[in-house]
Parts: C-alpha cells; sequence; structure tokens
C-alpha cells in the first residue's frame, strides 16, 4: 500500500482520495506523501479509537483472545492515562450499574477479579415506583442470585489497564493521542476489496489498519468520518450524582428508584452506610441542586422517596452528602443507522446513547464487544480479513436487534414517566402492576436486561 501511494503523481493521489476530515484544512496531498514513508511500527491489524470504558474493554478482550495472539492492535485514547495507586476511603460520584452479564465479560480476560479485590456492592433486589400512584415493581431473584454490581467507573479502568498491561506484547496504547482524520484511500464502498484505513493524529503522524473500531463516545469523530447517520435528540433532563450516607449501618442490597414527575431519582448501594445518588431532573432544578446547601440537599433527597408504602420496603434515609461529590450531566438519546461499514465498527455510546434510568449505557457497550470480538476471533481463525463485511454485518445484526428493543423501552419510560396525564399515569400504573403480578414476565425483563 505505502510503495503504491508511493508511485503515485499528486494529482492521481488526490483524485483516488476520498476522505472524510475531523479537522478541517489539511491537505490530502500532503497526507498522502506522509503516508508514503509508513514504517512497521504505524500498520496494525485493528485500531480501537477512544479509550473509554468500552473501547479499553475491547482491547483488553482483543489481546487476550487465543485467535489474536499473532494480532497487532492500538489502542488510541485522546486523554491522560488514569491511574489509581490506591483506593481512597471517598467514593467516586461516577458508578455504574453492571450487569451479570458484563461482569462474566470482564471475567473472561481477568478484570472481574481485579474489580471484585478493590471494591464493588452486589444488589439482590430492585424496585421501582411511580410518583403519582405509588404503584411498584419489585424485581428480586428467588435463589439469591445478585441481580447487578454497583463499581466505580474507576475501579472498572483500574482493572481494565491492569489487564491491558499483561498483554503489552500485542496491544500498544497511546495515551494524549487525539485522531484528527480517518481516510480511505479509494473509492468508500461497500466492497471487501477497499483498501485499508488511514488515520492521522493530532501530531500530524499517521497509522494504517485493517479495521478501525469507533469507541470514541456520543459525538464519535469514526461515526462522522464514515458518513454513518446518527439519530439523537436532548433529553429535558440533567443528571445529577452525589456519594450519600445513609443516617444508619443497613444490609444495603437493593437499588431503588422513584419515578418523580420531573424525573427519576435511583439510590443505589456502595456499602452498607453508602448509596450513590442517579437523579434525573429538569435542567434548571439540577443546577439548584449541585448549588444550594447540603443540608437543603439531603431533605431534598430524604423527601423524594416515600415515607410509607408498605412496612417492608422502605428505602434508606440519607443523612449527608459527600462534599464535592455533586455533579451533573445533560442527558439524551443516540442511535446510528449503521454500525459497520468494510474496515470499520462502532461500539458502545458511538453506536448507541441511552437514558441512565434502565442503568444499561455500558452494559450495552459490553455486549458489542462480547458479540464483535465472537465473530473477529471466528474470522481471525479461519484466516479472514479482519475488516471484511462478511462478519461485521453479522455483529451488526446481532446487536440491533438487541439495542434497539432496549433504546426504546428506555425512551418509551422516560416519556410515559414525564407526565402527570391521568390516562398516562393509568396506565403505566396498570402496567406496572401487572407486570409485577405476572412473574414469568418480569424474569424474561430481568434475563434481557441482564445480558
Ligand atoms: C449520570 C450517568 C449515569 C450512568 N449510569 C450508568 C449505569 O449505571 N450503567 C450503565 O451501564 N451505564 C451508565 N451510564 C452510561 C455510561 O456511562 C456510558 O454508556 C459509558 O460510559 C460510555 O462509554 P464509552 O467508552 O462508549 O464512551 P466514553 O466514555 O464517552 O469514552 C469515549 C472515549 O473516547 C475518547 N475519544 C473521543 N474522541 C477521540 C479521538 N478523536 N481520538 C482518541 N480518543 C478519543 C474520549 O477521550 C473518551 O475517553 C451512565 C451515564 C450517565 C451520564
Amino acid at each position: 500500500m505505502a510503495a503504491r501511494f508511493g508511485s503515485m503523481t499528486g494529482l492521481q493521489c488526490a483524485r483516488r482520495w476520498s476522505t472524510v476530515r475531523l479537522v478541517a484544512g489539511r491537505d490530502p496531498l500532503v497526507a498522502c506523501r506522509r503516508w508514503a514513508g509508513s514504517t512497521a511500527d504505524t500498520v496494525y491489524d485493528v485500531v480501537v479509537s477512544g479509550g473509554g470504558l468500552v473501547g479499553t474493554a475491547m482491547a483488553c478482550a482483543l489481546g487476550h483472545d487465543i485467535h489474536f495472539r499473532d494480532k497487532k492492535i492500538l489502542l488510541l485514547e485522546a486523554g491522560p492515562k488514569k491511574v489509581l495507586e490506591n483506593l481512597s476511603e471517598t467514593y467516586s460520584n461516577r458508578v455504574s450499574s453492571i450487569t451479570p452479564g458484563s461482569a462474566t465479560l470482564l471475567s473472561s480476560f481477568g478484570a472481574w477479579d481485579h474489580i471484585c479485590n478493590m471494591r464493588c456492592k452486589a444488589f439482590r433486589r430492585m424496585q421501582v415506583w411511580d410518583s403519582c400512584s405509588d404503584a411498584l415493581i419489585m424485581f428480586n431473584k428467588d435463589n439469591l442470585d445478585v441481580m447487578g454490581y454497583i463499581v466505580e467507573n474507576d475501579v472498572i479502568m483500574h482493572a481494565l489497564t491492569k489487564q491491558l498491561e499483561a498483554v503489552a506484547d500485542r496491544v500498544r496504547v497511546l495515551y494524549r493521542s487525539k485522531a484528527v482524520g480517518y481516510a480511505w484511500p479509494g473509492p468508500f464502498s461497500m466492497a471487501d476489496s477497499s483498501p485499508w484505513v488511514h488515520i492521522t493524529l493530532g501530531d500530524g503522524s499517521t497509522l494504517q489498519t485493517k479495521l478501525l473500531i469507533g469507541a470514541d463516545g456520543r459525538n464519535s469523530g469514526v461515526r462522522q468520518a464514515a458518513g454513518i447517520r446518527n439519530v439523537s435528540w436532548n433529553y429535558d433532563q440533567s443528571a445529577v450524582v452525589a456519594t450519600l450516607h445513609l443516617s444508619e449501618a443497613t444490609e444495603n442490597n437493593v437499588a431503588w428508584q422513584r419515578f418523580l414527575p420531573s424525573g427519576p431519582i435511583a439510590l443505589l448501594p456502595l456499602s452498607d452506610t453508602l448509596s450513590s445518588l442517579v437523579w434525573s431532573t429538569s435542567h434548571d432544578h439540577a443546577a439548584e441542586l449541585v448549588s444550594m446547601d447540603e443540608e437543603e440537599f439531603v431533605d431534598a433527597i430524604n423527601s423524594a422517596f416515600p415515607t410509607r408504602v408498605s412496612a417492608r420496603q422502605l428505602p434508606p434515609s440519607i443523612a449527608k452528602v459527600d462534599a464535592e461529590s455533586r455533579a451533573f450531566f445533560p442527558l439524551g438519546l443516540g442511535h446510528a443507522a449503521e454500525y459497520v461499514r468494510p474496515r470499520v465498527a462502532l461500539i458502545g455510546d458511538a453506536a448507541h446513547r441511552v437514558h441512565p434510568l434502565a442503568g444499561q449505557g455500558v452494559n450495552m457497550g459490553f455486549g458489542d464487544i462480547s458479540s464483535l470480538v465472537r465473530h473477529l476471533s471466528t474470522a481471525a481463525f479461519n484466516g479472514k480479513d479482519l475488516g471484511s463485511m462478511s462478519h461485521l454485518t453479522q455483529y451488526e445484526t446481532d446487536r440491533q436487534r438487541h439495542n434497539t428493543v432496549l433504546l426504546a423501552a428506555t425512551d418509551l419510560l422516560k416519556r410515559l414517566y414525564s407526565t402527570r396525564a391521568i390516562p398516562l399515569v393509568l396506565l403505566r400504573t396498570w402496567g406496572l402492576q401487572a407486570t409485577n403480578a405476572v412473574s414469568p414476565l418480569k424474569e424474561q425483563i430481568m434475563a434481557f436486561a441482564s445480558k
């Protein structure tokens, strides 16, 4: 490839160059000449662009896959390496509810053991109410299996980074390295024979890969460069997060969520004495909640939960909030019309962004990884071209089938619970009570959401 570009005239090169750039104003001819001199350490089987939780887990999963033993993988992350030397007593305010299916993926390459050795909290029940009617649904497992785990994002990232270091011979990681351009020299067609993807970094250096995996979050540059349409909208809500101290120590193994007309408020267990708050509410109310004094904030949370539903179903009361732990994040929905193109696959928030009310965002990303790694591993075993559409479309079909249902259900819940209109309140009250009463239906919901 390098030799072919090296022997082209500038004009031929410019004509063959179909490219979409993240940073406008770069001359493709200049870039073309640079690639003429590419060396072995700029050529990779797979480049993962974006080292958030999902991209880092993807690089780990490939690095530990037996059929990728002779492959070269690169992880690019725009930000610095996140180091968590010692766990401080203070918990981070950014946590994720992790499903058993995601824990299985993290176990498959050794990261889950690190997480368990650091800290995480299993929960065995989830209780969801409607504030307008106090109808409720309780999810629990008869056999005391865990429903999920609440884990700090920093802890997950630390575990992933450790497992990446274990495969440093085949996975290279470049921190503070932002990809600023992706290009497909030659017509960008659906044909498998299209040339390798070329990547330009912020420092002007260039790389080539057979397969580019976009894990670069909700504003994905890979998605834009590949010309993949994204359906998206912002919700009229932000999520306030904080670390809360309970009034008294309890077993604290229930995740509580109440749908207020302004949005859902959730208490997620962290330890016997601590819970994490995720309160989705209007942007103005969110700003007010993070700026009010601590006592007022604690009162606002305690009054958002009922003091009585029935004698046995009371959430813990809150005594105090960790200083500096309050923050808020705007919420929205996004879904890429396609997850793949020749030599390109999208995973995580680059492919789908979801409201946190169902705690599914990163779990959907981990589900993408399980599926994509399975298809790529088979392709590598059979000596196939990793960037070929034949297995990439299988990944897309697998995941769109699952993710579309979750995105639609989450959006519907968000809308259904943002109203006080009587017919809708009656409908959702009936829906909650009926679902709560029908065990097989509840089990199906749990099974689907815990994948
Ligand atoms: C308040 C809140 C609560 C949540 N709770 C849960 C929960 O309980 N359970 C759950 O499953 N999900 C939850 N989520 C969702 C979850 O946090 C996200 O789905 C998940 O973090 C997305 O991870 P990602 O790696 O796909 O994207 P990101 O975290 O956005 O990572 C993208 C990475 O790509 C890098 N990057 C971007 N562009 C470039 C470039 N050009 N070159 C190189 N690097 C680049 C960025 O620096 C970043 O590190 C929650 C979200 C919110 C807001």
